[in-house]
């Protein structure tokens, strides 16, 4: 008999698959999907806005702490766009820019102190799939199934370059995409606070061969 968990944690290395794969679970558990990464992103991108430099981890903390952050179901798309202080700032959210500062924002204690409490109020209602970097070891210690998802960086920038082409987003070469993947593990492991890592009863899942379809399969049969 299938025993679905109540909360699903999901996190893993800079685009390991995590969101596609999370996505295909989600849907067919009709749960809640939740990417924490994007609260990151938009943390990153609104103090960068407002300081125009992200190094003075009190100021940032402080414009973070205050934003006004809301998501806005767009009925026609079938997505969810993100307002920061009342502006849709969606398609902003995964632009070169950010990638090179968010890892920064993320490191700093008080921005992960606002983020944390807010996603574990969203994990606590249930039914829901959460993906990011400490949602198994931080966010839901207690969720029933812990996946930790692992590819080679190189498999991942590939994906993440192929990705963009299909979006006709072309300003970032194989190689820029990379070395930012590799900057990113590499500041996410090393931060103080919550940093990238399995938790300790996360079941870990190598994605280098696979497609997300079959790794979604691979989650749903650990169910059974
Ligand atoms: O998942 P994504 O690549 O969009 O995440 C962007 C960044 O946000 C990560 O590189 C990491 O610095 C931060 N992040 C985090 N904790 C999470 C999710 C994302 O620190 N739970």
């Amino acid at each position: 008999m299938k025993k679905i968990p109540n909360q699903i944690a999901m996190d893993g290395t800079a685009a390991s698959g995590k969101t596609t794969v999370g996505k295909i679970i989600a849907g067919k558990l009709g749960y809640l999907f939740f990417d924490t990464g994007i609260m990151y992103r938009v943390a990153a991108y609104g103090a960068n806005q407002k300081l125009h430099d992200v190094s003075d981890e009190a100021k940032v903390g402080e414009v973070v702490t205050a934003m006004d952050i809301s998501l806005e179901n767009d009925e026609a798309s079938g997505t969810t766009n993100v307002l920061l202080d009342g502006q849709n700032i969606t398609g902003l959210l995964h632009i070169p820019e950010v990638d090179k500062i968010v890892s920064t924002v993320a490191a700093i204690p008080a921005v992960r102190t606002a983020m944390t409490a807010q996603q574990r109020r969203i994990g606590l209602q249930g039914h829901v799939v959460m993906v990011g970097r400490d949602i198994g070891t931080v966010v839901m210690p207690d969720a029933e199934l812990k996946i930790y998802l692992v590819a080679s960086p190189e498999t991942r920038a590939k994906r993440r370059y192929l990705e963009n082409l299909s979006k006709h987003i072309e300003s970032e070469t194989y190689e820029m995409i990379l070395a930012d993947i590799i900057k990113r593990d590499k500041d996410d492991s090393e931060r103080t606070v919550a940093p990238l890592k399995p938790a300790d009863d996360a079941v870990i899942i190598q994605t280098d061969d696979i497609t997300a379809e079959e790794v979604a399969q691979k989650i749903l049969d650990l169910m059974e």
